[in-house]
């Protein structure tokens, strides 16, 4: 690969198109001072993308376009096109719009334009692209718009003049490592910009924590109400279903107890309009009847004794009458008691026997016939004188004896009539109280049903009540019902207790207990909710959730940041220590080359690039330019930089500054080609680095560029002859008619003429 062509058109002084063909090795660039030579080395940096305008030596992107002169006017656009070969095919580049761009053929041809409005355009092969896309391209072939392979005027000892850290990043770019620069920075970037991210993601994730947490809290309750709301919903479908089911048993319950108990009723008025009323105080005609018996009897027994004394008396007569016929009889008398007192038997007896009939019980006989009294009336009669004339004699008492025994008989017959009298009459009171008693069984039986049947009047009376009361709670029953319906309505709608569809058992135990301890279920479930309080929360729940969406966004977010500032940073220490291992090994390659080429400069001495720890400042002292060092201690992470250590022959320098300029000059030079051996560019464009050499240092610069030239192609601006002799091709650049710069080749002979 090496450059062919550059076609500048209303370029700065190249007002009109004018080409460069650039088809050896070695091209030197002549004319006078102030001709346009070095416009055409800042033609190269701007096609190449350089985006320094004042590298260009302009202000504004209008200063690289011709500002016209008396005979030219002034152009509104520069074009620059650069020609590669690439016939080896080392261009390389992506993709533009989702289209390869295609480099494939023998040429590579960039074209910036820029117009007076600042506007650039970039081409590849008459493709419009992107600025991007032409850094990638040229990057691929390791050359860049303000790269080491472009030494500007007075720039060549820009090596010597930078500070360590400063130098350094120079001789990264020219081994090649800007690209590592470039993607340590451009991680740093990325890192940076994830930090910030990861900080504002923190601040919003924290500022969204007590919005987040109350609305958790509510969607919690509301969540707890919902749960508490299907609870009671559920409670209410079972508490109305089996609600409706008990009022319906409770009513059938009702009817047919109210006509069990009207048919009693009904039973029970019959019962007492045949019963007519109860006569407690009732008297039987039997209890008159055997009570006249028994007085009837009593008056029978007392005829009876009446018979009996009359028959006593009659029988002592006729004792008497035959005692008397027998004492006649026998004449004899005795000094007996009975011979004396013939008639005491007779008495007493009589007397006695008659007291005793008269009496109707026992107890009146024993209080009239004492044995006291019966002593006493005997004692009386012993006293009394016996009267001897009273003394039977002889007679004859058959007649009378025999009237006597006959009324006897007629006596005891009449006694045998009496007893059958009393003996009928006793078995009559005997039928009577027979008689009697049954009907004071069946009298008892009749008041005992009479007094069940008031009972029971009594108790259908109550069951009445009971039954009203039944009713009327039954009525109360329907309301309380319906109010609570009303009250389920408000609290959860008609969907939320649609309980017609929920089958009940009908078997099962519904009763007012169990629904009266649902209804108290009911009721603790409906004072929880009052107190949780809240709607359904629609609205809260969505802004929760979004809420909480955008909190587990920000969450993966962090999370994200926080891995790709891990890898990050690893990607940053990884490229950190390829370019530290890459820079080390590629500055052990320069110091060969530098040491080489310093020596065939000086013809003697030493020089080599060292390691410098790079002094951070920790903090501007208040009181001028006194600064800090920090310590390897305070800060682990040593910067090193690059300081340039020389020897010249003959001579003790031990600083930079102590060189002169020619000195500075082959310095850099040395240092210079020394970086481009070791990581060759394609081409390298030197303008007048070869201004302050003497003779005999010009030939070993010439044999230098003639050495590099095997590596690179080289471009060299030049007034030193010795230089123009190495080249193979040289371009004459001079200021034209209308201040316009033009160009030709020259010869040798002619150039050193030409460029005076
Ligand atoms: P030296 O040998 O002294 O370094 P040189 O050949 O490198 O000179 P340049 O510096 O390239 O010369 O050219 C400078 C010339 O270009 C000046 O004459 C300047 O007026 C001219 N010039 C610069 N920009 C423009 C522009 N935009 N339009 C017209 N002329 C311009």
């Amino acid at each position: 690969m090496h450059l062919k062509r550059l076609e500048l058109n209303g370029f700065k002084s190249f007002a009109h198109k004018s080409e460069f063909v650039f088809d050896v090795p070695i091209i030197a660039i002549v004319g006078p001072n102030g001709s346009g030579k070095s416009n055409v080395v800042e033609s190269i940096r701007f096609v190449l993308g350089e985006q320094s305008v004042k590298s260009m030596r302009g202000k504004t992107g209008a200063d690289m376009i011709f500002k016209g002169s008396k005979e030219i006017s002034k152009l509104s656009r520069a074009s620059v096109s650069i020609v590669f070969d690439n016939t080896d095919r080392v261009f390389h580049i992506g993709q533009h719009n989702n289209t390869k761009i295609n480099v494939d053929f023998d040429e590579v041809t960039i074209t910036r334009e820029v117009y007076s409005d600042g506007a650039n355009k970039y081409l590849i092969n008459g493709h419009e692209v992107r600025m991007k896309d032409i850094h990638e391209l040229i990057a691929s072939v390791n050359i860049g718009a303000s790269g080491h392979h472009i030494i500007s005027q007075g720039e060549a000892d820009r090596y010597l003049n930078s500070n360590i850290k400063d130098r350094r990043e120079l001789i990264e770019e020219a081994l090649g490592l800007k690209v590592y620069q470039y993607r340590i920075k451009e991680s740093q970037r990325k890192l940076k910009r994830a930090e910030d991210n990861m900080r504002e993601s923190e601040i919003m994730r924290r500022e969204l924590a007590p919005h987040l947490r109350f609305l958790k809290r509510q969607v919690d309750k509301i969540e707890k109400a919902k749960n508490l709301r299907s609870e009671l919903g559920l409670k209410y479908q079972s508490y109305f279903a089996n609600e409706d089911y008990l009022r319906r048993k409770l009513a059938r319950d009702l009817d047919i107890d109210r006509e069990k108990i009207q048919a009693e009723y009904v039973q029970v008025n019959d019962f007492f309009k045949n019963y007519g009323e109860v006569d407690t105080q009732k008297i039987f005609s039997e209890e008159q009847d055997i009570a006249k018996a028994h007085k009837q009897i009593a008056e029978l027994n007392v005829k009876i004794t009446q018979e009996r004394q009359e028959l006593g008396r009659i029988e002592g007569m006729v004792a008497m009458l035959v005692k008397q016929q027998e004492a006649s009889q026998n004449k004899a008398t005795d000094s007996s008691i009975q011979k004396k007192h013939p008639g005491f038997s007779y008495d007493v007896v009589a007397e006695f026997l008659t007291t005793v009939t008269t009496q109707i019980d026992l107890m009146g006989v024993s209080r009239h016939v004492t044995f006291q009294t019966i002593k006493d009336r005997i004692k009386e009669f012993l006293k009394s004188p016996v009267e001897p004339a009273a003394l039977p004699t002889f007679v004859d008492n058959s007649s009378e004896i025999k009237n006597l025994e006959e009324k006897k008989k007629s006596i005891h017959d009449n006694i045998e009539d009496l007893l059958g009298i009393i003996d009928s009459t006793q078995e009559t009171i005997n039928q009577l109280g027979h008689l009697l008693s049954t009907k004071r069984q069946q009298d008892q039986k009749s008041q005992r049903q009479y007094y069940e049947y008031v009972a029971k009047k009594k108790e259908l009376d109550g069951k009445r009540a009971l039954i009203t009361t039944r009713d009327e709670s039954l009525g109360l029953r329907a309301n309380a019902r319906n109010e609570e319906y009303q009250e389920a309505l408000v609290l959860l709608g008609v969907s939320g207790i649609q309980y017609q569809t929920i089958a009940i058992e009908h078997d099962m135990d519904v009763t007012t207990q169990s629904q009266e301890v649902a209804r108290r279920e009911m009721e603790r479930l409906k004072i929880r909710l009052e107190d949780i309080g809240g709607g359904s929360g629609v609205e809260l729940i969505q802004e929760y959730e979004e809420t909480l969406e955008r909190d587990q966004f920000l969450e993966k977010e962090l999370e994200d940041i926080k891995n790709s500032i891990e890898s990050l940073e690893k990607i940053i220490e990884d490229l950190k220590e390829t370019l530290n291992s890459q820079f080390n090994t590629g500055v052990k390659k320069i110091n060969e080359q530098f040491d080489r080429f310093f020596k065939l400069m000086f013809g003697g001495g030493k020089a080599k690039l060292e390691p410098a720890i790079i002094k951070k400042r920790k903090r501007k002292a208040s009181d001028g330019e006194q600064l800090e060092l920090i310590s390897e201690d305070e800060d682990q992470k040593v910067e090193y930089g690059i300081d340039i250590a020389v020897q010249l022959p003959r001579k003790k320098v031990s600083d930079l500054d102590m060189l002169s300029g020619g000195e500075r000059s082959l310095t850099s030079i040395a240092l210079l080609f020394a970086l481009s051996q070791v990581n060759p560019p394609p081409f390298l464009v030197l303008d007048e680095t070869d201004a302050a050499l003497d003779e005999a240092n010009s030939q070993r610069y010439g044999d230098m560029v003639e050495q590099l030239s095997q590596f690179s192609q080289l471009i060299v601006v030049t007034h030193n002859r010795e230089t123009m002799s190495r080249a193979q091709t040289l371009f004459g650049v001079t200021l034209g008619k209308g201040d316009a710069s033009t160009t030709l080749s020259l010869r040798l002979e002619d150039a050193t003429q030409y460029a005076k």
